[in-house]
């Protein structure tokens, strides 16, 4: 589902209601129900009718562009991980492991603000120098690819992962990148949003260039918005990104140099890989990128792209280096695009520099292991078994229903449904970090360090088959995940309270956890997951007639939140998030459907508090989406995210269940009864 903020407020369900204790005696942790406002029926907006008076209770702290459900259990596992990276630096002898020393290492360093200042910008001077030593676009490809080695894209990104084609084996895939607004139209658009971004983004390459020493003129940041303007005209849209297809395109040097002549493709490869033959296929996603790189690097002054390479290797860093470089970072990255009024809480930054936000950073899995020996649900774990059992069979059942699908992709459908894998909790072995060494006093150098050991794994991978139980996020992650290789994954992290609440009645989990469940399994059947195989390779297995069935189906997704407009003239584009939706839409009737199987079996079907099973579910899964954004970061999410906003993640699915309506008793008419409702799957 990737992030989406959620509430602690609903995390503390101790809110028991008293007369439903003496009522019932089912076993019940109170839903969050203080929030409720009886004067937004249920039928007008669900969303509000849940969340509203909290939302009018909640002030938004200047240090939070968003608090919500999402956040407050991110915040709650963090103050675990405080906990636990103190005792590590007090007691030594508790790093008992490679990951928990790392940890420990990076941690220190990110506090340490006097080492910070002391060390001013020594450690990123081995990538500054040869910059400033360009002179001729012959010493481009090596210098590109030294930058790929620690993970900055300047432009192209680079990374080896399964092939999206034939996931037993790794492939080395390149992706347009290297842009320093947060969207490739930013650079065109004239909107006021744009212009103040462009004005903005100006600034932060001035501060950045003038602390590191550069002192560039107006003429050369002028160029600089120019070449990054040259790199977004030849960029993909994010809608265009969504096509595997059309962003799967497999070369070796020699086609790639008559693609995009101009740069020496091969010499690029043999420095990237470290091999002296280099590497002799590989997936380039956008070839007309690659060819715009290769125009800029025989036409494009070195002063320029000293400029430019400077700021990328700044600008990925700033955050970690001293004052005036974090200072500039928190002015564009948090104030201009976030709209933050003040930079988050320094652990929880340092925190999140060390794991990722998705927990795919080199050291995230350090992180996890010291969250599970603080804090593994194991009993969460075990019934989450149960909701993905019931859950999935309810998408079983589904599929064979559908009228509008074939026998035989509804096979190959089943098929796939069948071997999808799951992971949940935490990764059976923490990996051993051989060769990477962090110290307590270069945060910059940590992050480079650890980057720099990453790619060399990932690249080692080039010779080894896929492992399939291997862990691209970590347990302390408030997440889950539909990955590439036909499975679905759920961190520790995210099987706590509002998700799952070991005291509360199933309804409340299958609205909470089971909608998450329902959610990564449609994944696999959204439009752009709906195109892989039992595998997860990209192959198309359905009928040309199914296929255009399907289509007209999630046109009318698109269409219906394309309709849905969270701010004055900022509407959700329906088609950028069409694979959240979908999994939104179909996510939600399975996992209502997984709960009608936990009643059947258990029997209990009193109201607690006043309401029905059915009721509490909805409710559970609105208050799992509320949450308040600052008016940038709601902006940038519509521009740029997959995701819609919390508010129309209740809205659109909610509206197209008939299940909804007969559980709140709404009539045709009423807002939250569509007249047609979608049904995909
Ligand atoms: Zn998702």
């Amino acid at each position: 589902m990737r992030p989406q903020a959620r509430t602690l407020t609903a995390l503390t369900r101790a809110a028991f209601c008293l007369s439903a204790l003496l009522a019932t005696a089912l076993p019940s942790a109170a839903l969050d129900l203080k929030g409720l406002a009886t004067d937004v029926p249920a039928c007008r907006d669900f969303y509000e009718h849940v969340n509203s008076r909290w939302d009018a209770a909640t002030p938004l702290p200047p240090d939070r562009a968003r608090i919500g459900s999402f956040i407050d259990l991110r915040l709650a596992n963090d103050a675990i991980l405080e906990q636990g990276l103190a005792e590590l630096l007090r007691k030594p002898s508790l790093q008992t492991s490679p990951g928990l020393r790392l940890v420990a290492a990076f941690y220190a360093s990110g506090l340490d603000l006097a080492a910070i200042e002391a060390r001013g910008l020594k450690s990123l001077q081995p990538l500054l120098d040869p910059i400033q030593a360009l002179t001729k676009p012959a010493e481009l490809p090596a210098l590109l690819a030294a930058l790929n080695r620690v993970q900055i894209a300047a432009p192209l990104a680079a990374y080896v992962a399964q092939d999206p084609k034939d996931t037993r084996r790794h492939a080395l895939l390149f992706s347009q990148s290297g842009l320093g607004l947060p969207d490739r139209d930013d650079y065109s658009k004239t909107d006021e949003v744009s212009r103040r971004l462009q004005q903005a983004y100006r600034i932060y390459a001035r501060a950045l260039l003038d602390a590191a020493g550069l002192k560039p003129s107006e003429a050369d940041i002028e160029a600089l918005m120019a070449f990054e303007a040259r790199l977004a005209e030849a960029s993909r849209s994010r809608v265009q990104m969504r096509n595997p297809v059309a962003n799967y395109n497999r070369f070796d040097a020699k086609a790639l140099a008559e693609a995009a002549p101009g740069f020496d493709w091969a010499a690029y490869l043999r420095a990237y890989s470290g091999r002296p033959d280099g590497v002799a296929q590989f997936v380039v996603g956008q070839p007309e990128f690659a060819k715009r790189l290769a125009e800029l690097a025989q036409n494009t002054p070195m002063a320029t792209w000293r400029h430019y390479l400077s700021l990328r290797v700044l600008d990925a860093s700033a955050a970690r280096l001293p004052k005036v470089f974090a200072d500039a970072h928190f002015a564009y990255h948090g104030r201009t695009i976030s709209g933050l009024k003040a930079p988050e809480p320094r652990i929880e930054t340092v925190i999140q520099t060390i794991g990722g936000r998705t927990g795919s950073a080199p050291v995230a899995l350090g992180l996890g292991e010291l969250f599970v020996a603080k804090a593994f649900p194991a009993e969460a774990q075990k019934r989450s078994l149960q909701l993905v059992a019931d859950i999935k069979a309810a998408m079983r059942e589904r599929i064979e229903g559908l009228a509008w699908m074939s026998a035989p992709t509804k096979q190959r459908a089943l098929a796939k449904l069948d071997a999808m894998a799951l992971k949940i909790g935490a990764p059976e072995r923490w990996p051993d970090y051989a060769g990477l060494s962090l110290r307590a006093d270069d945060y910059a150098g940590n992050g480079l360090a650890a980057a720099a050991w990453q790619s060399a794994q990932r690249l080692a991978d080039l010779d080894r088959p896929v492992d399939r139980s291997r862990w691209f996020t970590s347990p302390h992650i408030v997440n889950a995940f539909a990955g590439g290789l036909n499975e679905i994954v759920f961190p520790a992290g995210i099987l706590q309270p509002p998700f799952f609440d070991a005291r509360a009645d199933d309804a409340v989990n299958y609205g909470g956890i089971g909608m998450v469940i329902g959610h990564e399994i449609t994944h696999h059947f959204d439009d752009r997951g709906r195109q892989y195989d039992s595998v997860g390779n990209l192959s198309d297995w359905w009928t040309p007639e199914d296929a255009a069935a399907y289509k007209a189906r999630a046109e009318r997704v698109a269409r219906l939140y394309g309709g849905y407009e969270p701010l004055p003239g900022e509407r959700i584009n329906g088609y950028q998030m069409l694979g959240e939706n979908i999994s939104d839409m179909a996510g939600m009737p399975i996992a209502f459907e997984g709960l009608q199987r936990a009643l059947a079996r258990s029997g209990q079907r009193d109201k607690i508090e006043g309401y029905t099973p059915e009721q509490r579910f909805f409710i559970s899964n609105a208050l799992v989406w509320r949450n308040k954004s600052r008016t940038e970061l709601l902006i940038n999410q519509l521009r740029t995210g997959q995701h819609s906003p919390g508010k129309f993640r209740v809205l659109g699915p909610m509206s197209n269940m008939p299940a909804f309506a007969q559980a709140f008793g709404c009539k045709a008419g009423d807002p939250m009864v569509a007249g047609e409702p979608i049904q995909i799957w």
